[in-house]
């Protein structure tokens, strides 16, 4: 075919407009995200509110001062500010990883089949909410952020014996944080003396038929799970990695399947932060999940995770500074997925 020679710089004309419009928003310098960070740090550096977990005797003892932020990119850049090498139990952030565990051995249909990816709107330890469960019409109404579909996704993890089921799930844990993570003892052994109530909850879940190994077994590696000990960077890495189509942006290991990112986000978004995920997600739009050690995980999507330490925690369960640290940082940085701008 013969070439008008006027179509030649229209074409291109138009691809030039093209690339203006799809060139996103111009990304913060490293100066600026630094300056978000530490300004956040400064901001709540003295707020007294909230008080530590005591149900685990082991978590009332952790210094309530404690208190660090990181973010990392998913350009692999790390910022920080304040205590990010003190580590603490990772407690209920762990759920996130277990559950992507299950979905990488067994397909994303595993979770909504058998536990569900609904908000239970309760506590995280509601038996109440397995009560609901059991009745509800229609399938599954609970997720795996909360204990009885948390203690139910451990259940269904491979292996043929616990030793086994244990180090590949600690193995998968230190992939998400780019080092060798370990189990604080006292934790877990503080927790596995006094945790009678998750205990009931395994036995209920194994009752009513969402467990079908054995429900103690399940508890007691859910209990060590929770004691494996974290510090603000390795929380902020394991972040980044769901931010980064689950690839760990320091290492450069593909953890899981880039498909299997969307998922797992959904459920943080649905209950994150249990009965406080909507208000949560109302301020900031981000993915997150907390837990009674005072860290807290918030994804930004093909943007960074960021993670706060911070042991003290409010009336649900979640870390006062970190909640109030991560949503400045996000606001400072435009990170809100929900947010567009107007042409
Ligand atoms: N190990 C804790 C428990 O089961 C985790 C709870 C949490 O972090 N919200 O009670």
């Amino acid at each position: 075919m013969r070439r008008i020679p006027i179509l030649r710089p229209l074409a291109l004309a138009a691809v030039a407009v093209a690339l203006v419009l799809a060139v996103p928003a111009p990304a913060q310098t490293p100066e600026e995200i630094q300056k978000a960070v530490s300004a956040a740090y400064e901001k709540y550096k003295d707020l007294k509110e909230g008080a530590n977990a005591d149900y685990i005797p082991a978590l009332a003892r952790v210094d309530p001062k404690l208190y660090g932020i990181a973010l990392v990119t998913v350009d692999g850049k790390v910022y920080a500010a304040g205590d990010v090498k003190t580590e603490v139990s990772i407690q209920s952030i762990s759920k996130v990883f277990t559950m992507a565990k299950v979905i990488e051995e067994q397909g994303l249909d595993a979770i909504p089949k058998t536990i569900g990816v609904d908000a239970t709107g309760m506590r995280f330890n509601s038996i109440i909410a397995v009560e609901l469960a059991k009745k509800a019409l229609g399938g599954p109404e609970i997720n795996p952020l909360v204990n009885p579909g948390a203690i139910t996704a451990t259940s269904m993890l491979k292996g043929a014996t616990r030793d086994e089921i244990w180090k590949g799930l600690l193995a998968f844990y230190s992939d998400f944080a780019g080092r060798p993570l370990a189990v604080n003892a006292e934790v877990f052994k503080s927790e596995s003396d006094t945790n009678q109530r998750n205990q009931a909850i395994g036995y209920l879940m194994h009752a009513y038929g969402f467990i079908k190994a054995d429900p103690m077994r399940a508890t007691d590696i859910y209990t060590e799970q929770c004691s494996v000990n974290v510090n603000a960077k390795d929380l902020a890495t394991m972040a980044a990695s769901l931010a980064n189509g689950g690839k760990n942006p320091l290492t450069g290991k593909q953890v899981i399947q880039t498909g299997n990112v969307p998922g797992l986000l959904a459920v943080m978004v649905t209950a994150g932060l249990y009965d406080d995920s909507g208000k949560w997600y109302y301020r900031t739009g981000l993915p997150a999940k907390s837990g009674v050690g005072g860290g807290i995980i918030a994804v930004s999507p093909g943007k960074f995770g960021i993670a706060v330490i911070s042991p003290p925690l409010d009336d649900a369960g979640n870390s006062v500074r970190a909640q109030k640290a991560i949503t400045d940082i996000s606001n400072a940085l435009k990170a809100n997925p929900l947010a567009s701008t107007p042409r």
